[in-house]
């Protein structure tokens, strides 16, 4: 792959430039140094690719189950034989270390042999009909041209896991990646490409100018979906305006997950447990914990553990094979991290670990935050109100079951949540009074391609992944037929 080419767009299966000839930088966020260019597509290109993309439609609806299934399965090989290559890039242009994004890599092609799969289990039913002379059927048909906007914190899973979907039910389909990974989208595309689908079934358009890009997706009566991964303010904005169109919507936003730990469970277990999950990609993750709450009487068990354990990762580039915790993203990041822990110290919170900017062992020009851990937490710092985004975990002391329960469930979000308890009918009482798409019990990694992942309030709308994942890509329709 050919990280100095910004020949990015892929519209009806060619490479292009933007039509001015236009780029931007793509950088490593660990030391700054531009690593490749992008270019910068704006409306006419976005219209072109939707134009290929439903110009191909009819033709790849047509095409049968096993025919798309048997394509998917050539990209899921062609991804496991390029996987070292692929997390390669992607721990320069992302920052997250190698062993992370070699782990990314398999979740990604995970999707597209679970969507093979899927594809040829779309099945349709038949329904008795009060009337002896009639029949009801329901077929599942792809609902057209889908349009997938992605984030930069997962590059290359969040984009097979809407395009093996959409591809699998017979849709086609436009993909605008962040402006932070377009490098990671290219290769995935390209992919695609060497598979042979054939011309217009995926699109890539990549750009500094998302509003633009947005805008013309949003007008198109063409573009019958879209699927959205992304921060709830832009999903909210965006869902908003595809009801002009009518366009289905799904919506993988922001998270805020409470992480319980009960006096009951394996204390230095469930501390090891929030380490791992809360540092995992450097805390840029929707279900990473944002507010764990430990029961009093082994509070300082618990933070003495996650503290070690936080002290002792390791921050470096994604492709220094030592480094245990990577930069964050952008300068932006960084600064909002500051602001958290600024807000938090000056209204009584106390710093264990951390709590500042990295810039020594040449760290300096990267966007590192140090591994932190804040205790005497309450509910008016905005730590505990925010999705945090970063590699801060925030301690919260609690009493009992329904106070605790109560504060989980106290926010707008509701993606991911954890339990640590050995009590088997707390356990079954506390995840079903948690009001989140996903409940995590003894388990930090409750995700799976054969699983339904998702949110419930302002976490978004519908499901990727699972048997699940295929409807939000399919229009139910009925057939009434009354005999002769
Ligand atoms: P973001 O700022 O909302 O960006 C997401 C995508 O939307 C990017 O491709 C961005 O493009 C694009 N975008 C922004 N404005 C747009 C517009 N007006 N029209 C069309 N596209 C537009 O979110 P982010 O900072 O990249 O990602 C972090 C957020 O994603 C967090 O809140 C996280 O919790 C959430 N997330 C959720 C899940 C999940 O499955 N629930 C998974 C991963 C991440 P640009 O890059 O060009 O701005």
């Amino acid at each position: 792959m050919d990280t100095s080419s910004a020949a990015t767009l892929y519209i009806d299966g060619h490479w292009s430039t933007a039509d001015s000839g236009a780029t931007f930088d793509v950088t490593d966020p660990s030391s700054g140094k531009v690593i490749g260019r992008a270019a910068d597509a704006g409306a006419a290109e976005t219209e072109r690719a939707i134009a290929a993309a439903a110009e191909a439609f009819p033709h790849w609806r047509a095409q049968n189950a096993y025919t798309r299934a048997t394509a998917l399965v050539r990209v899921h090989e062609l991804m496991l034989e390029r996987a070292e290559e692929l997390a390669q890039l992607m721990s320069l242009e992302q920052g997250k270390p190698l062993r992370a994004a070699r782990s990314e890599v398999l979740y990604g092609a995970d999707f597209l042999m679970w969507f093979a799969e899927e594809a040829k289990r779309v099945y349709g039913s038949t329904i008795p009909s009060p009337r002896s002379n009639q029949r009801l059927t329901i077929l599942r048909q792809p609902v057209g041209v889908v349009a997938g906007i992605t984030p930069w914190n997962y590059p290359v899973s969040m984009i097979t896991r809407k395009v093996a979907p959409a591809v699998a039910a017979g849709c086609t389909i436009l993909v605008k990646p962040a402006e932070q990974t377009p490098l990671c989208a290219q290769a995935v595309v390209e992919i695609f490409d060497e598979a042979e689908l054939p011309p217009g079934v995926v699109n890539l358009i990549t750009t500094s100018q998302p509003a633009e890009v947005g805008d013309a997706l949003l007008r198109s009566r063409a573009v019958r979906k879209l699927t959205f991964t992304g921060s709830t303010e832009v999903g909210k904005m965006l869902a908003g305006r595809a009801t002009a169109t009518m366009k289905r919507v799904s919506l993988e936003l922001g998270g805020h997950a409470p992480f319980i730990v009960f006096e009951d469970s394996d204390v230095e277990h469930a501390a090891k447990g929030a380490a791992l999950v809360k540092f995992l990609n450097t805390g840029q993750a929707c279900i990473s914990p944002n507010r764990i709450y430990v029961q009093r009487s082994v509070i300082d068990r618990f933070v003495d553990v996650l503290t070690d354990r936080a002290r002792r990762l390791r921050p470096g580039g994604g492709l220094d094979e030592s480094a245990t915790i990577g930069p964050l993203i952008d300068a932006s990041a960084l600064a909002k991290m500051e602001r958290q822990v600024a807000d938090a110290t000056q209204k009584g919170a106390r710093v264990m670990t951390g709590g500042e900017r990295l810039r020594g062992d040449g760290l300096a020009n990267g966007y590192f935050f140090a591994p932190t851990v804040l205790t005497e937490i309450s509910p008016a710092m905005s730590i505990y109100q925010e999705e945090t985004f970063g590699p801060i975990a925030p301690v919260i002391v609690f009493d009992t079951e329904d106070e605790v329960v109560a504060m989980a469930n106290d926010t707008d979000y509701g993606l991911a949540s954890y339990v640590y308890t050995n009590d088997l009918a707390r356990a079954v009482r506390v995840s079903e009074a948690l009001r989140f798409g996903i409940v995590g019990i003894n388990d930090i990694n409750p995700t799976a391609a054969a699983a339904p992942f998702g949110g419930t309030g302002e976490s978004g709308l519908g499901r990727e992944g699972g048997a699940q994942g295929i409807d939000e890509y399919l229009d139910v329709k009925l057939v009434g037929h009354v005999l002769a």
